[in-house]
């Protein structure tokens, strides 16, 4: 089917108590690899590029390959733009068939986040194009982006509700603990405060740094109140270590087609434990 704004998979998820699992992806494979595993798992999907990969792919390159994918597969399948600062990229985006964007305004003062949130959703509503904003700071590194400890700082339930409120956004990342990109040790996710944000906003929660969180933190953040959970790290490792793998046995291997290969097998699979995990398997 055609791409779909995402609203709907994500309110089935929160009414129902599960979540829909979001793949950061990088070029055709890892496309392929994450439609593929979410149709046989008979799942919604999210696919979603940073600015980054789109700067390494090409906006025009991922919204065709992503609008192929989503037509060849009877799942409902959305295209997301990822932690987005520019307004521009927001709007090469929505034109190129984006059908839900981010809009993080996360590291600007709150009022100007605010600002820029609100003018990104009035636009965006009248196409049909779905927002997430993000509320407190994710730490670790996203893209070229690296918030440090220090900066990072967790979600108020106040503050979280009075943006929600403010800005009219459909989905919110919430900072509670999680990082993106490797732990160092095994993340404390702050539970009490996901439950208070849930119960003050209510509109659907985002878990951004979702990878090597344990699998009972994320069940239990999803009964807490996330809805969209967000996997970038959890498929890059295992697509490098899967590459390295052919060329360790095959030094002289140079055929794209075998190591890509063994890429697109890996990301799929590890998609496929993600879905499962996220519980939205039989829900397409
Ligand atoms: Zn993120």
């Amino acid at each position: 089917m055609a791409l779909v704004n995402p609203m709907k998979m994500i309110e089935d998820a929160q009414r129902e108590g599960y979540a829909i699992a979001a793949f950061n992806v990088y070029n055709l494979e890892t496309i392929q690899a994450v439609v593929e595993a979410a149709w046989e798992e008979s799942s919604p999907v999210i696919i979603q590029t940073t600015p980054g990969s789109l700067e390494h792919a090409g906006i025009p390159y991922v919204a065709a390959c992503v609008k192929t994918a989503a037509e060849l597969y009877d799942i409902p399948v959305c295209l997301h733009l990822d932690h987005c600062e520019s307004f521009d990229i927001i709007m090469h985006c929505i034109r190129a068939g984006y059908t839900s964007v981010m809009i993080d305004g996360s590291k600007l003062p709150y009022d100007e986040n605010v600002t820029i949130v609100k003018k990104v959703v009035d636009i965006a509503r009248r196409v049909g194009v779905a927002v997430e904003g993000e509320i407190g700071r994710i730490g670790g590194t996203e893209d070229d982006m690296t918030t440090d400890e220090r900066d990072a700082a967790l979600t108020v339930p106040e503050e979280a509700w009075d943006f929600a409120r403010a800005t009219g956004v459909d989905t919110l990342a919430v900072a509670i603990g999680t990082a993106h990109g490797l732990y160092k040790g095994e993340p404390k996710l702050d539970f009490e405060r996901l439950s208070a944000i849930n119960d003050r906003v209510g509109i659907p929660l985002v878990l951004h740094g979702g990878s090597g969180v344990p699998d009972g933190a994320v069940r239990e953040s999803i009964k807490r109140g996330i809805c969209k959970v967000n996997i970038a790290t959890e498929l890059k490792v295992p697509m490098a270590n899967a590459i390295q793998g052919v060329f360790t046995a095959n030094p002289r291997e140079n055929d794209p087609r075998k190591y890509m290969g063994a890429a697109k097998e890996a990301v799929k699979e590890a998609a496929r434990t993600k879905i499962r995990l996220c519980g939205s398997v039989g829900r397409a």
